[in-house]
């Protein structure tokens, strides 16, 4: 405001100056011409009125040029950053005598403002170029706000869940996106500790669902996402699916078939099994020892077979959502001894010694006693099996600080190496290095697992190759589990065994 006050005086002062100085030379003139030389009036008066049409031309075409100057270099700053005058040049201020100040600060104005209004255009462009990237891309990909809201679906994604960009935009992520997880470490999670603790982050997950409503088998894929505390565009995570349901389909279908299969083992087995008992009780003490040694050995093969079926069709059951656990009030000194006395006739046909250590009055344990002893066999049948030339296995249970019930069953084998403890509890995984020599299906700990987190208990391996391996999982003491269900009672608490877990939560269905 300061600049244009001091425009408008300078311009006053110019102009005064310029019209006495007009009006002092008229004077003159007139004064010269009628008193001094006593002129003709008629050719004094025509003569100033002359110089006067002149002065008014000059100073009229003088004053327009000097006044209006600094309003032609402000318009050529605002030419300078239009669209479309690229070659328009900036202002010289310095060939301004008037208003120099104002045009140079009303120039500065329009640079900072076409600057403003340049940058979104600018940024514009780009996003219309990377949305039509992303929208060519042939992979499903969602970014949702920090609500967790959808802000944008690729063309890819909005096909691959079969809904249309109105249905999605602006709806809850958990309410369009039905995932489920194998494992605890869920999208939610996830997002949860990367909130909490860092300011870019970047993931992926195996084997990911997703249930559509007009589906009647899951969709099946890897996923990938990537987290941005402070994005300027409001988009905080990104969510890519790598489509897999053809192949992960087919492993499920096999699975079933498998299971149908080996459902059909069962009655004969049973039938083997009890007919290997009667042997057993009549001819006890009658049979010389290598006979003796040969029934052992089928008692132990049936038993191993009855495992391998009970495996297979627990996998099947996790995988179809039909585990279904009865927790009960158990004493868990009762379960192991159990597990073990059954085991014993393996072990020892193996040159294995079980050595149990467990701790005196350990609270009672809430527990499915058919699929813990499942755990219990895997766990021990592995220790049997990879315990190379060494005859000890020992298996623990005591109370942890937190009142949980942890047992562990350690042995003193093979152990595992490093690169595979990771990859341990996943469905068909074997090491590669003992595959060869021992006989497996790779079930046996992704069941272990499934049945411990239905359990609410955590399961674990610590192991150094070559000196051996120790399994552990934790059970919650029955009291705990009866107080968070609230049913306080000794009555079955019935709960649905773990398949996949919700995205957001670690609800088990
Ligand atoms: P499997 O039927 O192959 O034993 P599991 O799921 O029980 O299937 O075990 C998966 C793999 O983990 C095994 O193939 C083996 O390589 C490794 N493993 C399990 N328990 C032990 C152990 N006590 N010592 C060494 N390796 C083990």
């Amino acid at each position: 405001m300061d600049h244009l006050q001091r425009f408008v005086s300078k311009v006053r002062a110019y102009m005064l100056a310029v019209l006495l100085i007009g009006n002092l030379v008229v004077f003159c003139a007139l004064w010269l011409g009628l008193y001094k030389y006593n002129l003709n009036e008629f050719l004094v008066v025509s003569g100033v009125s002359l110089f006067i049409v002149v002065w008014s031309v000059v100073f009229a075409y003088v004053i327009s040029t000097h006044v209006t100057k600094p309003l032609g270099m402000i318009w050529q700053a605002v030419l300078h950053v239009a669209p479309g005058h690229t070659d328009t040049p900036a202002p010289n201020v310095d060939k301004l005598t008037l208003g120099r100040e104002i045009v140079t600060s009303l120039s500065l104005q329009v640079y900072q403002l076409a600057s403003v209004t340049a940058t979104p255009k600018i940024s514009d462009q780009n996003e219309l170029k990377a949305k039509n990237i992303i929208n060519s891309l042939p992979v499903p990909m969602f970014v949702m706000d920090k609500d967790q809201n959808i802000s944008f679906a690729n063309e890819a994604g909005l096909k691959y869940i079969n809904r249309a960009a109105g249905d999605v935009i602006g709806k809850n992520v958990y309410s369009i996106l039905d995932l489920s997880f194998s494992s605890e470490s869920t999208f939610d999670n996830w997002l949860n500790d990367a909130r909490a603790h860092k300011l870019t982050d970047r993931t992926s997950w195996d084997r990911v669902r997703l249930k559509l409503p007009d589906r009647t088998k899951p969709l099946q894929f890897d996923m990938a996402a990537y987290y941005n505390k402070n994005n300027p565009s409001g988009a905080e995570t990104l969510i890519t699916f790598f489509d897999h349901t053809t192949r992960y389909g087919d492993d499920d279908d096999s699975l079933s078939f498998i299971a149908l299969t080996v459902h059909e083992l069962r009655t004969p087995l049973t039938l083997l099994r009890g007919y290997i008992e009667v042997f057993e009780d009549e001819l006890s003490g009658k049979l010389d020892p290598e006979m003796n040694d040969f029934l052992n050995k089928m008692q132990v093969a049936s038993q191993q077979l009855t495992a391998f079926v009970n495996n297979i069709l627990n996998v099947a059951r996790v995988e179809a959502d039909q585990l279904t656990l009865q927790l009960h009030e158990e004493k868990w000194a009762d379960i192991i001894t159990s597990v073990v006395g059954d085991l014993n006739l393996r072990a020892k046909v193996q040159n294995r010694v079980i050595e149990c250590q467990i701790t005196d009055s350990l609270p009672t344990v809430a527990a499915d006693r058919v699929s813990i002893y499942e755990v219990l066999v895997n766990l021990l049948d592995n220790a049997i099996k990879y315990n190379g030339q060494n005859q000890k296995i020992i298996v623990k249970a005591y109370l942890t600080q937190d009142g949980m019930i942890e047992t562990i069953v350690q042995d003193f084998g093979v152990g595992i190496p490093p690169s595979v403890l990771p990859n341990l509890f996943e469905k068909f995984y074997r090491n590669f290095k003992t595959k060869a020599n021992v006989g497996g299906t790779g079930l046996g700990l992704y069941l272990c697992k499934a049945i411990i987190s239905a359990h609410g208990g955590n399961i674990w391996v610590k192991s150094k190759e070559g000196e051996g391996a120790i399994f552990g999982f934790t059970l919650k003491p029955y009291s705990q589990v009866a107080a968070e269900l609230k049913t306080g009672d000794n009555k079955d608490i019935v709960r649905a065994a773990h398949g996949w877990i919700k995205n957001h939560s670690l609800y088990r269905r």
